[in-house]
């Protein structure tokens, strides 16, 4: 799989990770990788309490759209 969002620059690189949210591949650029130790409610995946920190990979879009509301 291909970066979509370096694809749309007219680049040519490899995903390294999977956005969770849009499902998009994303570069090691574009990924945004989080810890977070809730995942809070309407997330895309059952809301529940988690002992240990999840990593999550997130594309810079969602990313931005995640933390603005
Ligand atoms: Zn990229
Ligand atoms: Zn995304």
């Amino acid at each position: 799989m291909k970066c979509y969002l370096c694809a749309k620059e007219g680049k040519d690189r490899d995903a390294v990770a999977i956005c969770i949210v849009c499902g998009m591949g994303v570069c090691m650029d574009h990924a945004i990788r989080e810890e977070v130790a809730v995942w809070e409610g309407g997330y895309p995946f059952p809301a529940k309490k988690l002992k240990r920190t999840v990593p999550r990979i997130l594309c810079k879009p969602c990313y931005s759209a995640y933390h603005e509301g």
